[in-house]
């Protein structure tokens, strides 16, 4: 048994001996089956929320309307939920109401995916209800039950199917392809943050071309955030490198033709941070810029390191260049600067002040300004004297 699993053992065991069930549940039993690395460990059990609390001296409330308690251990916490049923789902999104139950099934049954709706017992065996391990052999996504209806219950689950497809290396199940092709207008009924979690993990994941094209075959992608006019775009895109990207360079490939203000509304629209948003429109900025922004120094020394290098793979990715290569030449370039920030500079704004005898003013920012750009193109070095005489040279009085 993986670590991970081993270091809760104790956890299910003390759960059992006050005499109820506890189970390891969801993707850390389907990654242990799989031989993936397993991240987190979800626990579930009969006993409900306020057992749960009575059994360990420690708790806190994380989701407990949901049925989840955190156990605070010395050994670590650990996240508990309670088996249970979703009734009523009038709007495709959440559950109008959660019924704890007692039964493991009745909660396996509740879940997404086959592969996702098996169990494991302290003693390693497989509890698999609805051909989870099957599927998991198959390399299928496959909905428990009806695919239409469990989308229904919950649109989302559309989006997980596709980054599953993309995490996973599987290929959708028919039924289940079919139903996310008529279903795809339901998933605006899901707040964007969710969506954009699951968007993320599928942009993130090892096969992430199969699922883009799966997210454009099947026409979800129209009923997604402002990408509906994006489909020429999105297949060219699924051809790129998007391997060697990161996230913020994904996003900046996937922007590159959008004008500067549809750009932020459609950022905005994802609800990214705006950090996101604005490193996004600099870097397709940046790439635009002819000449290209790495022939000049004081470019690059504007644009800081991490920009350059976001910037440069981006260029290189859209232009069929080397990406592992142009991250390498922009690291370079960064590091053969003179100076990486104004405050390297050797001389202030109130040097400037004193030789010139003149009011401090908009002056001073241009003529530093000016300085750095001289120190970078090495027309002069980073020294003051030096840069005194320069200066003097520039505006002979
Ligand atoms: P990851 O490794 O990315 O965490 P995961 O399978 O653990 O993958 P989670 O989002 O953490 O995914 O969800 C944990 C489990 O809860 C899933 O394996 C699944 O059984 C269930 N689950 C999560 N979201 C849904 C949903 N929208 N509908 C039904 N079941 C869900
Ligand atoms: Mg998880």
């Amino acid at each position: 048994m993986d670590p991970l699993f081993l270091k809760s053992v104790p956890i299910l065991r003390k759960i059992e001996e006050a005499g109820f069930e506890a189970y390891f549940v969801g993707g850390s039993v389907r990654d242990y089956i799989l031989g993936r690395p397993i991240n987190d460990v979800d626990i579930a059990t009969s006993a409900t929320p306020q057992e749960i609390q009575a059994l360990f001296p420690k708790t806190a409330d994380v989701g407990i309307d949901h049925g989840t308690v955190m156990a605070i251990t010395p050994s670590g916490t650990y996240e508990i939920t309670t088996f249970r049923t979703e009734g009523g789902y009038s709007d495709f999104r959440r559950p109008d109401s959660v019924q704890f139950v007692r039964s493991l099934r009745e909660d396996l049954q509740r879940r997404d995916f086959t592969i996702n709706a098996m169990a494991m017992d302290t003693a390693g065996n497989i509890i698999d209800h609805f051909n989870g391990k099957r599927d998991l052999a198959e390399q299928r996504i496959i909905t428990v039950g009806n695919p239409h209806e469990r989308f229904h219950e919950d649109a989302l689950r559309m989006m997980r199917a596709l980054r599953f497809v993309s995490q996973l290396g599987f290929e959708l199940d028919d039924d289940t392809f079919h139903s996310l092709q008529v279903n795809g207008p339901i998933i605006s009924k899901i707040a964007v943050e969710r969506i954009l979690v699951e968007f993320e993990k599928l942009l993130a994941g090892t096969n992430k071309k199969r699922a883009m094209a799966l997210l454009l075959e099947s026409e979800l992608y129209q009923y997604l955030p402002q990408l509906s006019n994006k489909k020429d775009h999105l297949m060219n895109v699924l051809n790129l490198p998007l391997d060697q990207l990161e996230m913020i360079e994904i996003w900046s490939v996937i922007m590159v033709q959008t004008k500067e203000e549809e750009m932020e509304a459609t950022l905005r629209a994802w609800k990214l941070p705006l950090k996101t948003i604005r490193n996004v429109q600099r870097i397709v900025q940046l790439i635009k810029q002819e000449p290209s922004f790495e022939k000049s120094a004081f470019e690059v020394f504007q644009a800081g390191h991490d920009m350059t290098v976001q910037a440069s793979k981006v260029k290189a990715s859209l232009t069929g260049g080397d990406v592992p290569e142009a991250e390498e030449s922009a690291h370079q370039h960064y590091k053969a600067l003179k100076i990486k920030a104004m405050s390297e500079l050797a001389v202030t704004g109130t040097d400037l002040v004193n030789w010139r005898q003149e009011k401090p003013g908009p002056w001073i920012k241009a003529s530093l300004e000016m300085v750095v750009k001289a120190v970078l193109d090495e027309q002069v070095s980073n020294d003051k004297e030096e840069i005194k005489r320069w200066l003097e040279s520039c505006n002979p009085s």
